[in-house]
């Protein structure tokens, strides 16, 4: 993509997941072709002091486009993920229309390419996302999408998520992806269902919403043999019951979101709708679950559910506000500051369930996730671990502003992310 200009990244440590060693890393023509010591020559990328990393991959990404450009178009979603380090995302489909039709899907992709992040396109598991009849999931297959979800939908229908994947079985790679939580039971309520719901005088969303679904979804695996894989897992049951799951060798994955490991429910005491998501953020000792889950490899990935809303729909009232947060530009601080600084996940593990992991999930491990090595894919992201910085709304690429974490102190930062050998980030700063 850059056309055959040359860029050295000099002076770094590079991690992926074959370990850490310092080294030079010399891209040209999309691809890494040299790594060693003492390269020269063409652009030099500064990254002394910082890790050189296969650029991140989140799974799961709402960029509003079609539908609702207002609050994030593909264009300014890419921009906040080539920022926070990311060199892959995948865009959810409930857009209006929703990624249920080959056009519409093929529409994101086009829109996609050539933006500063490579865009995925996942699609529905059901038409509309109303959980009733199956999406041409074969034809969209043929698209390249191999991740299905009805996401901001739970598919509620035990018979219809069977068949959804009975169906995926026959396509390699496919993974049915759950936003696990029972309607029926999660219907009305607007945070989790605890002590402070109690106190604020907010209908809740009980935990048991979430476990219902996992406990039966791991079911479905074992019966149907296909994948399934568990968005944005809130509660220490569905952890443990991942847990269990993977143990008897079932093909069961799950990601978790930042705001789940760094957030309590006990943020939302000021009616702030900055603080409204589905599923909803829990109790301290969720999030410590959650910790755990990260940390024994029971969690695949941290996914952001970067979910962008205009102001004026987060200027509403709590309960009238949509629920949703932006992540894509902080993501990977939140991550060094909360868990990889107190010593519970090593950097490499942090990376793992930042980029290669996912990547793996994703279907994209031929293009993403490393290794950093001659003749791969140049999608590299070089990390200042000891930069610290305060998060301003103001200054974010996402047209939104819906961060929770303004005014936030991070410790480490993305410095620069290479895009096909093409520098799209430089220093902090988004070059197009
Ligand atoms: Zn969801």
């Amino acid at each position: 993509m850059s056309d055959g200009a040359e860029i050295v990244i000099r002076g770094g440590v590079v991690v992926d997941a074959g370990g850490e060693r310092t080294a030079d890393v010399r891209v040209r023509d999309g691809l890494v072709v040299e790594v060693g010591s003492g390269l020269r020559g063409g652009r030099e990328l500064d990254a002394s002091g910082c890790f050189v990393a296969p650029g991140l991959v989140d799974l799961h990404v709402h960029l509003r486009e079609p539908g609702d450009e207002e609050a994030e178009t593909i264009d300014t979603g890419a921009r906040a993920a080539a920022r926070g380090g990311f060199t892959a995302v995948v865009a959810m489909p409930n857009t209006d229309p929703p990624l249920d039709d080959a056009a519409v899907v093929a529409a994101v992709l086009a829109r996609g390419a050539g933006s500063t992040c490579d865009v995925v396109s996942s699609a529905c598991i059901t038409k509309g996302r109303a959980g009733v009849e199956l999406a041409p999931m074969g034809e969209l297959y043929g698209l390249g999408v191999r991740l299905f979800t009805d996401d901001g939908n739970c598919v509620a229908d035990a018979g219809v998520m069977r068949r959804a994947l009975e169906y995926a079985r026959s396509l390699p790679g496919a993974v049915v992806a759950q936003h696990a939580e029972d309607p029926a039971l999660a219907r009305g309520g607007h945070m989790h269902e605890g002590a402070w719901s109690s106190r604020l005088g907010i209908p809740g969303r009980p935990a048991a919403a979430e476990d219902l679904i996992v406990t039966r979804d791991i079911e479905l695996a074992a019966l149907t043999g296909a994948a399934v894989h568990f968005l944005h897992v809130s509660s220490a049951r569905a952890v443990d019951m991942v847990r269990e799951a993977k143990a008897r060798g079932l093909p069961v994955s799950a990601e978790a979101a930042p705001h789940h490991f760094t957030l309590t429910h006990a943020a939302c005491a000021g009616f702030d709708p900055l603080f409204k998501v589905h599923p909803p953020l829990r109790t301290r000792a969720d999030v410590d679950a959650i910790k755990v889950g990260l940390a024994d490899g029971t969690i695949d990935a941290i996914a952001t559910d970067h979910a962008p809303h205009t102001p004026e729909a987060k200027e509403r009232t709590f309960e009238e506000a949509p629920p949703g947060m932006l992540g894509l530009e902080t993501a990977l601080a939140l991550t060094l500051t909360e868990l990889v600084e107190p010593g519970v996940l090593t950097l490499a593990d942090a990376l793992a369930l930042l980029s290669w992991r996912p990547a793996a999930l994703a279907g994209i491990a031929h293009r993403h996730g490393g290794p950093v090595a001659a003749g791969r894919p140049a999608n590299l992201c070089v990390i200042d671990p000891a930069a610290t910085w305060e998060v301003d709304p103001g200054r974010l690429a996402s047209r939104a502003r819906n961060t929770p974490y303004g005014g936030r102190k991070l410790t480490g930062r993305v410095r620069h992310t290479v895009l096909w050998g093409e520098p799209v980030v430089v220093d902090t700063e988004a070059q197009r």
